[in-house]
């Protein structure tokens, strides 16, 4: 197996070849009908097609691609929750803080 998930990490050509794409994906009816739906991939809430964004479930970062197997509908909370993380990692942090009972971190403006 070739190793080229470290690779494509630093890979600026594919992620704008990928950003080309998934604007060519989003003008497709395949994925006017997943906004039309309204269901967010992550979180199965039904919200209006207009919070939905056209979220990479493994991110062009981590050498993803702008493929239907590899873009989902995905409301702003997720979207926001998510930021970096692939779906596992964002599941193992969540299970990490449950363990830690940090569910809350520290705000440095309370003083
Ligand atoms: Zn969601």
């Amino acid at each position: 197996m070739k190793d080229d998930w470290i690779d494509i990490e630093k890979d600026q050509k594919h992620i704008a070849r990928e950003k080309m794409k998934a604007q060519r994906l989003r003008k497709t009816q395949w994925w006017k009908n997943k906004i039309a739906a309204g269901i967010c991939h992550y979180c199965q809430k039904r919200v209006t097609p207009k919070e939905l964004t056209m979220d990479h479930i493994v991110p062009l970062s981590r050498g993803g691609r702008s493929t239907k197997g590899n873009v989902a509908p995905c409301c702003k909370k997720c979207n926001n929750e998510k930021k970096y993380y692939t779906p596992a990692e964002t599941l193992l942090q969540k299970l990490h803080n449950n363990a830690h009972n940090v569910s809350t971190p520290q705000k440095p403006s309370q003083e």
